[in-house]
């Protein structure tokens, strides 16, 4: 069992693992013409220029809408807070917007955890499975990635924490298991909460 009382680096995936799942992913992809259970970023990436233009333009009304009902997850102020009191550097690595990402933080009054700058989205750096947001931000934070960790709710972030070399922490809610991807599996984020006081 991997000890998380040494991690000083955080970096969480936003939406479903800070905030109660509320994304409508099948909605969201017939709004936008796509076929079932597609990759949204890659199939409107794989579309021409105006097409794209279009479908970024509704994806950011309908990301608009999902993030100013975002609701907090059980447990995320306290877990939070702990990191903070522990001196831990925080981030968010999210495929939504920068602009959206502060919104629901905002909504879930999580926003003073988080600096601006360590809060990217998919325009700043290439989206999740992609080690590359998790290696920007142990740069800008001059991190060892022994000490860093890559906490999510999807197969995507833990894939790119295992790309990045770092910890990953799989917040399952829905019992859908990536064992291979995983080193710590918490049901909720007060049993991870738990884990910072062994
Ligand atoms: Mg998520």
């Amino acid at each position: 069992m991997v000890n998380l009382t040494h991690k000083r680096y955080w970096i969480f995936d936003l939406d479903g693992t800070l905030t109660k799942p509320v994304h409508d992913f099948a909605y969201i992809r017939h709004e936008l013409g796509l076929q079932p259970d597609v990759d949204i970023l890659s199939a409107i990436a794989a579309q021409p220029a105006e097409e794209q233009r279009t479908m970024l333009a509704r994806l950011d009304e309908l990301e608009r809408y999902y993030a100013a009902q975002a609701e907090p997850a059980e447990g995320v102020v306290e877990l939070l807070a702990k990191l903070h009191e522990n001196e831990c550097c925080l981030g968010i690595l999210t495929r939504n917007t920068h602009e959206f990402a502060l919104l629901s933080l905002e909504a879930i009054g999580a926003a003073n955890f988080f600096a601006r700058q360590d809060v990217l989205g998919r325009d700043e750096a290439a989206p999740k499975p992609s080690a590359e947001g998790i290696n920007i931000l142990l740069n800008q934070w001059v991190a060892p990635k022994e000490k860093a960790v890559m906490v999510g709710d999807f197969h995507f972030d833990l894939l790119a924490g295992r790309a990045a070399s770092v910890t990953t922490i799989h917040v399952d809610r829905a019992e859908r298991s990536w064992p291979d991807a995983t080193d710590i599996r918490v049901s909720n984020l007060f049993e991870l909460c738990a884990q910072l006081n062994d």
